[in-house]
């Protein structure tokens, strides 16, 4: 029915360090499926961690990649491919430009049947496995029948469309906060998520929003998109500064996306009695604390976050009506051949946003 290629080119990720650009077989959409073509893919903290090869990753006789399989859950593209029944099920035609969650709902377990398909026990994530999910450093990528399919209008533009996928997490983690107007924020992490959540938290109107980060180009970034004050926690003493501007109560909502476990403690130090923490990172080690200060001392409210459930629609609109911005996200774009370079670009803390664009 089409006349795509029925080969692309990829990048396989085998194990830690070696990974490949390859031609392979393009996906083709079997009942209720859509292939995309990739407009671009961007490079997650998660997918360095898995090149750099943490025991996460690929350590154990159970781990989380499933090579080889083809990463980035980041992306967003055109739809080529129809598959029996898929414009019916996902109401797309050829065409249209879309994203998709980046996990893969298996449709079966309890959490899927519930609707809090983010949780699904089976757990694949578009990048991470082999087969049944794999992702879009290539030219197409095959989206399930059980994933939900979002149009992006023609509003959005490239840069916008492409930072979906994490400004769809920074909304679940903000709305985990349930932020009020008398609040003194501290939000941990200048990243991708952290410059998305603070754009996100303003929205919320706060009564202060403070961003931390260790690098000073990060925070500039932050006060640009909404940071009342921000601070180096590498040259002044954060929790000093945080207790002395709320009358040595200490803030009341933390919300943690730094992915180091210093992160953690800091917050737990200068977040007040009864207020809310919320665990967004995922960490390369662990983190050891006095667990006390959670119950004995403060009495405190710990929620995670994980994914952008039911989000994706929120970050479209949001786009659209202008609400959140793209602008200093996107440090340089690279091809598929070039995804080494991408890789090292991205691993510097300057590069808030590295994208592969095939
Ligand atoms: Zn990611
Ligand atoms: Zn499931």
């Amino acid at each position: 029915m089409t006349n795509l290629p029925k080969k692309m080119k990829a990048v396989v990720a085998y194990k830690a360090e070696d990974f490949r650009v390859e031609e392979v077989d393009r996906p083709v959409a079997g009942k209720e499926e859509v292939i995309i073509k990739i407009s671009a893919c961007g490079i997650c903290g998660s997918d360095l961690k898995a090149y750099h090869g943490s025991d996460m990753y690929w350590g154990g006789d159970d781990p989380w990649m499933k090579a080889p399989v083809i990463p980035g859950h980041e992306f967003f593209g055109t739809v080529v491919e129809l598959g029996e029944g898929a414009a019916e099920k996902h109401q797309v035609e050829i065409g249209d430009r879309v994203t998709t969650d980046q996990i893969n709902p298996c449709g079966e377990c309890r959490f899927c049947q519930r609707g809090q398909y983010w949780m699904c026990e089976v757990h694949n994530i578009y990048g991470f496995q082999k087969d049944v999910a794999d992702g879009a450093w290539a030219e197409y990528m095959k989206i399930s029948n059980t994933s939900k399919i979002y149009k992006i209008p023609e509003a959005i533009s490239f840069e916008e469309a492409s930072l979906i996928e994490p400004m769809a997490c920074a909304v679940h983690t903000v709305q985990r906060a349930e932020i009020e107007f008398e609040d003194v924020v501290v939000l941990a992490g200048a990243g991708t998520l952290g410059l998305s959540m603070t754009q996100l938290i303003k929205l919320k109107t706060p009564k202060k929003l403070i961003v931390l980060d260790i690098n000073n180009k990060r925070l500039e970034l932050a006060k640009k998109h909404g940071a009342d004050l921000v601070i180096n926690p590498t040259e002044e003493d954060a929790i000093k500064r945080v207790k002395e501007l709320t009358d040595g109560y200490g803030c009341d909502v933390y919300i943690e996306a730094t992915g180091s476990p210093s992160g953690v403690k800091q917050g737990l130090e200068m977040i007040r009695k009864l207020g809310t923490f919320v665990e967004f990172s995922v960490f390369g080690k662990e983190t050891t604390t006095d667990w006390s200060v959670i119950g004995d001392r403060k009495e405190l409210d710990i929620r995670g976050s994980h994914l952008g459930p039911y989000t994706y629609p929120v970050v479209i609109d949001l786009l659209e009506r202008k609400l959140l911005s793209a602008e200093g996200y996107i440090a340089a774009k690279y091809k598929i051949d070039d995804f080494e370079k991408a890789l090292n670009k991205a691993h510097n803390k300057d590069s808030i946003k590295v994208l592969l664009k095939p």
